[in-house]
């Protein structure tokens, strides 16, 4: 199906908008001029990076700026325009894209052959998210986990802080463990704990993976507090609810670090070809992909990146197809190979090929470096995705 072609005019030299320069609106980039070197692209992005957000866990070891390529950069290596900014999208918004094939952002009017939605999904958050005692996904964007959490220390000098980590998805347990070695390297004798509204933690992945990290978990001198809600973090406590008998329960806290899973508001349908649907009907010069996306298709809808490069690079295949004859274009059908959750530095646990087959230390790690890799090379203009 990916080598359906082409057919672009010689002298139609496409002007494509992409709004959000994450893993989806960046693998439609590479993939449109690798096809159509003419395209003319805009990317629109409030950030000035791009953020390679899969490390992001890693700033506990590594800088943060090691995982910030500038749209500066991209610019130039591409040869694209990025303008800073959030573009609205709402149905309305969208429909009025699909027919004036124009948008204004930052006063300027842009016009458009096709327009990618790719801005993600954000993080869900809590009432008492601004506490300062509160840390979010979102400040990991903006500082070194490193610098975060001996900041945070500092603040409370006190012989035996605790900070209690909330949420057991796979964002949540790469943090937990990085921060566990962090403080070993550190020297800080800090109680953690692990707070989790399901029985078991990864739980969307083979039991085998929740088993293994509680095992783990118990190695660590990790707290584990299993069908728990998080309520609010207080001064030096923490105020949670059982979720089956309500009750609450208050445990000592110096920090909380939320990791809440995803918000599915401002995700959108797309037909199997990834053309935005509003009101069930497909605008036919709008295509969507990644996190914000729900294809009605049989290829895989999880909030992946594996999911968002494939998509961003079908939605590119299916723009040059769409704007050529004979216009047919290729449905999404693409499915996860495996998934790797890291554990800290030197272990991880995932599954290849088969969901039975479950992979753990080095070799898991040894994975994930490789589809890591995959993507740089993606970056650098280097497509070596063979499905
Ligand atoms: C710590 C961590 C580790 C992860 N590890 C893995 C992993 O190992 N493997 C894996 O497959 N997945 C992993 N994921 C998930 C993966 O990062 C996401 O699925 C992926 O980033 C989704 O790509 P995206 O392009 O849809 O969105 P993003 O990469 O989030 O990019 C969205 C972009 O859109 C921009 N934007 C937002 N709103 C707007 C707007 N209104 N207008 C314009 N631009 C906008 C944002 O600034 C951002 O640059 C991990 C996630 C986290 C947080």
């Amino acid at each position: 199906m990916a080598f359906l072609p082409f057919n672009i005019a010689k002298n139609k030299q496409l002007k494509v908008v992409i709004a959000g320069g994450g893993y989806a609106g960046l693998a439609a980039l590479t993939n449109l001029l690798q096809f159509a070197p003419d395209t003319e692209i805009t990317i629109i992005d409030p950030r000035p990076h791009h953020i390679k957000i899969t490390h992001l866990h890693e700033t506990f070891r590594y800088p943060l700026s090691d995982l910030l390529v500038p749209f500066e950069t991209i610019e130039e290596r591409y040869g694209c325009r990025h303008i800073q900014a959030s573009l609205q999208i709402d149905p309305e918004a969208l429909q009025s894209y699909q027919e004036k094939k124009q948008l204004v952002i930052n006063d300027e009017t842009v016009e458009f052959d096709y327009l990618i939605i790719a801005a993600g999904c954000e993080s869900k958050t809590a009432d008492s998210e601004k506490a300062s005692n509160v840390l979010t996904l979102s400040d990991f964007m903006g500082a070194s986990g490193a610098d975060l959490l001996s900041a945070r220390l500092n603040d409370h000098d006190l012989p035996a802080p605790s900070i209690t980590v909330i949420g057991g998805g796979a964002t949540g347990i790469q943090f937990l463990f990085e921060i566990r070695q962090y403080l070993l390297r550190v020297n800080r004798k800090v109680k953690l704990t692990l707070v989790h509204s399901g029985k078991h933690v990864l739980e969307q992945f083979p039991g085998g993976f929740g088993t293994y990290v509680e095992s783990r978990m118990d190695d660590m001198d990790i707290d584990f507090y299993p069908n728990t809600y998080f309520c609010e973090q207080q001064a030096d406590q923490v105020l949670l609810t059982d979720k089956e008998t309500k009750t609450q329960r208050v445990l000592s806290s110096n920090l909380a670090i939320l990791f809440l899973g995803k918000k599915q508001q401002n995700t959108f349908s797309a037909n199997a070809f990834g053309q935005i649907l509003v009101d069930q009907e497909p605008l036919h010069n709008i295509f969507i992909a990644g996190d914000c996306s729900q294809f009605q298709s049989l290829g895989s809808n999880t909030l992946t990146a594996q999911s968002a490069v494939r998509k961003g690079k079908l939605v590119a295949r299916n723009i040059l197809r769409h704007a050529g004859f004979p216009g047919l274009l290729e449905p999404y059908l693409h499915h996860e190979l495996g998934y790797v959750v890291s554990l800290g530095a030197a272990d991880a646990v995932g599954w290849l090929v088969a969901e039975s087959n479950i992979i753990t230390g080095i070799p898991a790690l040894t994975i994930k470096e490789l589809v890591e890799a995959q993507y740089d090379l993606l970056l650098a203009g280097i497509d070596t995705y063979v499905v």
